[in-house]
């Protein structure tokens, strides 16, 4: 099975949130008097002009605006808004128990170029999308869900979900939410959509093969421990094998607290607006952090690293 792959929008929200990275204009041209023409060399404009050059194509229901850029079979985006009103939505919602801001609109790419335009588009910087381009399925950046559609035959409703999640959290009324527990809520809420549940077959299935994921990547990268602190975390956000490390610890939270615990989490969040750290021990007695490392040990314990 093809592996999903997943950027957080987190990595986004901070990049774009730091100071003067939005402003990173070109410096004028060396050379005197060079003058070149300013609009040509900002490389969102010139992803914007290859969109708009590129068929198009929206559908609009209920909870969504589906934009689909390049060329797809005769009703396939309608049938994928369709299990989007369906199924999707009305899933995702009821687990998180909150709407996002509506509509969500959702871009659909027919390649991998058109998706490198379309993150470009948003004004991610050309460093940061070619040193992930390769990697990504679905990327959720403010209210907007971008995917790459390039194989109709490919089940998205579990992409779909994950990218959803991201955008209902993102609308949460909160300071800050911990980058792992926001990367694994929405694996697990796209595991629940689309495989099922932990104690059945399908979602069984999708934890052995994170956990067999987690583990070659642990001894190709000739590491034994799991890089789960959070500078490791941050410095590999962008390789998959880090979130569903962030899955399976979340694994441990739902076994100890249950997907209620997440609830009571993020409702302290809500009422205190105040971060993940912060709700962490008011709601469950222990710091977050203390929470994590023990989960880390347990996890490395159960996959037999040291
Ligand atoms: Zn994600």
């Amino acid at each position: 099975m093809k592996r999903r792959r997943f950027w957080t929008v987190l990595l986004f929200i901070a990049f774009l949130a730091a100071p003067g990275a939005t402003a990173r204009t070109p410096a004028p041209a060396g050379a005197p008097g060079a003058g070149a023409p300013p609009e040509p060399s900002e490389p969102w404009l010139a992803a914007a002009r290859h969109i708009a050059a590129r068929p198009q194509h929206v559908v609009r229901s209920a909870h969504a605006l589906f934009f689909a850029v390049g060329r797809f079979p005769k009703g396939y985006v309608e049938r994928l808004d369709a299990d989007f009103e369906r199924r999707i939505f009305p899933r995702v919602t009821e687990l998180l128990g909150r709407t996002p801001v509506l509509p969500v609109t959702v871009r659909l790419y027919d390649s991998r170029d058109a998706l490198r335009d379309g993150l470009l588009q948003e004004g991610i910087s050309v460093d940061e999308v070619d040193d992930e381009i390769f990697a990504v399925q679905g990327e959720t950046i403010g209210g907007t869900i971008h995917i790459l559609a390039d194989d109709p035959s490919y089940d998205l409703s579990g992409v779909l979900a994950h990218e959803l999640a991201h955008t209902v959290l993102a609308s949460l009324d909160i300071p800050d939410m911990s980058a792992w527990l926001n990367e694994a809520v929405a694996t697990e809420v796209e595991m629940r959509v689309h495989d099922g549940a932990a104690d059945t077959p399908g979602g069984r299935a999708f934890l052995e093969a994170e956990r067999d994921d987690v583990l070659s990547a642990a001894h190709r990268g000739g590491f034994r421990r799991l890089p789960l602190d959070a500078a490791a975390y941050y410095g590999l956000l962008s390789s998959y094998p880090v979130e569903q490390q962030s899955h399976l610890i979340f694994q441990i939270f739902l076994q100890r607290y249950g997907w209620d615990g997440l609830e009571k989490l993020l409702r302290a969040q809500e009422e205190g607006y105040v971060d993940t750290a912060t709700a962490f021990p008011a709601v469950f007695g222990l710091s977050e952090e203390a929470f994590v490392r023990a989960a880390e040990d347990e996890l490395r314990r159960g996959l037999h690293l040291r």
